[in-house]
């Protein structure tokens, strides 16, 4: 089949599919939670004592008592078998975005040779996965290969159905045997627990005697590409690198704005619906669903929920939606530019602290300038911001998120914070000294009687803002779509922890020298405003008079690439705020930097060979056909005395030239290896390859624009855009 007939079957094949519905849709109450061992099930299957002890920890992060979890395996593997599993995986986040599972059987035989299921309370707590096989930084060799999970009473486990069986689920940490972290969990859970400390302590400075353990929150909306698999299939661009690397932008993009929240494709909205049953069945709420501005872009966001479970429950959200996707024949892509010139996904990470006897301490209230315990709060997270903006900038670089950053459909890679017009205000009057009123919120007058006035949130939104407070929480907007929220919530808690241990050291000093408390805050907060205020920017952070004037006029950080951003990994500052705080020691944190180097420079290493590959065995032989059929129909033509203009042909072969000399200098560039340091090698691939690697597309995607579309062998944007 020559290009374009196989891209008509594709196309002939996707216009017959019928929406797929779901076995037998089912009511709310029948799904919600049903495949997790969740509390109201422990209630009903542990000893009293036993379900006590587990609740304590579950919900105030108590140590678990050692004698109960040979009680609690064994119901969690009744309640498995009741669900018809026969095994069970320890569930782990390692040092990539990934999840990573060990599976095993329950099977035990007993002396008579007959076959048991078991779980006993050694295997729950602990399991022993290869530690050397995943990415560890250097802190394990391939011949020192222990490495342990350890199970998370926190995160409720649960089962994964698939067509031949069930698999009772565990969410564990995973620890390599001389005790370092090796995944995302162990620094979650540490960063949580260090901004509790600092926070409670803060709180009763504040005079509270009653302070329920502070948590972190997040909600995480979702955006993502859904592609016909068909389509998918025959681009090797998106089967390895999950975006294309070729294709001309079409007639008609986003730039009518009629994609976002239009009306969902029918066979859209069926995934959907299945996918929300299977989040629904694992206790994952998610709410809201809808069309984003790209087209064939969309958007799921669950409500918020603890930091740690909202993490897990983002994997398997990430792990669910490319497996329905599958089932329903569309190809889900994560990447965080799959199309280029069409805007991008990204995870917008809601992010807010509180506990059960003060409530969320991001709330403002209607009166904010009053409100000392969130300004302080807020102080706390506007120095955190201001001091530790490249650890920020640093969580969120990664190849596939540099597409995004800074190219004017997404924050730019200089972290500042958008408090809002009222917000700002306040803290404008705290830097000038005395605090005097807040602006009031508003009411719009629709101007018809029968429509009810409307009251307006106290400052608007700003959607070019790296991180952005909205109403009673932070939302950081720059976070790639592929990615864990975990790097970024554990940056968040703990600069948090560490600021907030500053305000409250500060503030204690200013009430021994005999302040009242508001007072004692005014001050502490006005030094933050006099030394971290450069941080708030309510502007259009796209333009670039912001880029100019962060930089040069706010002493900002810009750093557009990942190359840039991740040797701030190694700084002072941010070494010493982790080994400080507790989150991760000298060489955990270097291993970090190690590993997620790797997969940057890896990322770039697989695009550059599939970017030549792709051209040469695709693009090059389509162009040499059309050039064959037009020469030889312009000979033929000259024999019978009909002189055709042969300006396409020439115009064809001389992108064809220019592809292919630009082939053999990505090629010869990307055989480079001898580098002085990994951030040398870095900036390389963001300097010389990447640039070479658009070199070589600039031709090709003119090529598509000049040759006959039946010698086309790449499905084109507008298929894969448009055709659902
Ligand atoms: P928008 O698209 O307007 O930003 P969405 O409703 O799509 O808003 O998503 C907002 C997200 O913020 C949801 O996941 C919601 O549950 C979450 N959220 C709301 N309150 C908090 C909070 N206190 N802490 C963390 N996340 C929150
Ligand atoms: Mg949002």
């Amino acid at each position: 089949m020559s290009g374009n007939e196989s891209r008509l079957q594709a196309i002939y094949e996707i216009t017959n599919r019928e929406p797929m519905p779901s076995a037998a849709p089912a009511s709310l109450e029948d799904l919600w939670a049903t495949d997790v061992f969740n509390l109201a099930k422990m209630q009903e299957r542990l000893p009293k004592t036993v379900f006590k002890s587990v609740k304590k920890t579950i919900q105030s992060g108590a140590a678990l008592d050692p004698s109960v979890a040979d009680t609690v395996a064994t119901a969690m593997k009744d309640w498995a078998l009741s669900k018809g599993a026969k095994y069970y995986a320890h569930v782990f986040y390692p040092m990539t975005n990934a999840t990573a599972e060990k599976h095993d059987g329950f099977i035990s035989v007993d002396s008579d040779g007959v076959a048991i299921s078991e779980l006993s309370g050694k295997l729950l707590v602990q399991g022993e996965p290869d530690g050397s096989s995943f990415p560890n930084g250097g802190i394990r060799g391939t011949f020192e290969a222990r490495g342990y999970t350890g199970w998370d009473p926190t995160s409720p486990v649960y089962i994964v159905d698939t067509a031949n069986g069930a698999t009772l689920c565990i969410p564990t940490v995973f620890l390599s045997w001389t005790g370092e972290a090796l995944d995302k969990k162990v620094p979650l859970l540490r960063s949580i627990e260090a901004m509790n400390k600092s926070a409670s302590k803060l709180l009763s400075l504040l005079g509270h005697a009653d302070i329920a353990p502070v948590n972190s929150s997040c909600g995480a909306e979702q955006e993502y590409f859904l592609v016909d698999s068909n389509f998918a299939n025959s681009r090797p661009d998106l089967l390895l690198a999950g975006r294309t690397l070729f294709g001309k932008a079409p007639a008609k993009g986003q730039q009518f704005d009629d994609h976002y929240f239009g009306a969902i494709p029918e066979r859209v909205q069926c995934f959907m619906h299945d996918l929300e049953e299977r989040l629904y069945r694992l206790g994952i709420p998610a709410k809201t669903k809808h069309n984003e501005v790209a087209p064939g872009q969309f958007e799921v966001a669950p409500i918020f929920e603890s930091a740690n479970v909202a993490s897990d429950h983002q994997q398997m959200m990430m792990t669910l939606l490319r497996k329905v996707a599958q089932k329903h024949g569309f190809m889900c892509l994560l990447h965080e530019k799959p199309f280029a010139g069409i805007n991008g996904s990204g995870k917008h990470v809601n992010w807010s602290v509180g506990n059960a006897t003060q409530g969320n301490l991001l709330d403002p209230g209607d009166t904010p300038h009053d409100n000392t315990q969130f300004l302080l709060f807020c102080g706390a997270v506007i120095r955190g911001v201001h001091k530790y903006g490249p650890l920020m900038r640093s969580v969120i670089a990664t190849a596939s998120n540099d597409h995004r950053l800074g190219a004017n459909e997404a924050p730019p890679a200089i972290m500042s914070v958008y408090l809002g017009s009222q917000l700002e205000d306040v803290f404008e009057q705290i830097k000038a000294g005395s605090l005097t009123g807040s602006q009031e919120k508003g009411v719009m007058d629709l101007g018809v009687t029968i429509l009810p006035n409307l009251t307006k949130d106290a400052g608007d939104r700003n959607r070019t803002s790296p991180f952005a407070f909205t109403g009673n929480r932070f939302e950081f907007r720059a976070v790639g779509s592929s990615q864990s929220v975990s790097g970024p919530l554990i940056a968040l808690n703990t600069m948090l922890a560490e600021s907030l241990d500053w305000i409250a050291n500060r503030l204690e000093a200013e009430m021994s020298g005999g302040k009242e408390v508001s007072a004692a805050a005014l001050s502490v907060l006005k030094e933050v405003m006099d030394e971290h205020g450069n941080a708030i920017f309510g502007g259009d952070g796209y333009s670039e008079e912001w880029h100019k004037m962060a930089v040069e006029e706010r002493g900002l950080l810009n750093l557009p690439t990942t190359a840039d951003a991740l040797p701030h990994l190694q700084s002072e500052p941010i070494k010493d705020l982790f080994s400080k705080i507790g989150v991760l020691s000298e060489k955990e944190l270097e291993s970090r930097y190690e590993v997620y180097s790797e997969q940057y420079i890896l990322a770039i290493d697989v695009e550059a060979k599939l970017v030549a590959e792709m051209a040469k065995t695709k693009i090059y032989p389509a162009a040499i056909q059309y050039l064959a059929e037009l020469s030889s129909t312009i000979a033929n033509l000259k024999e019978v005395g009909v002189e055709l203009d042969n300006s396409q042909a020439q115009t064809v072969a001389g992108f064809t030239q220019s592809l292919m000399a630009s082939v053999k200098k990505l090629s010869e560039a990307a055989a480079k290896e001898d580098f002085g340091s990994v951030a040398e090698h870095m900036q390389y691939c963001a300097k010389t390859i990447r640039p070479l690697m658009d070199e070589v597309r600039e031709s090709a995607d003119a090529l598509e624009g000049e040759i006959a579309d039946e010698y086309w062998p790449l499905p084109t944007y507008q298929e894969m855009l448009f055709i659902k």
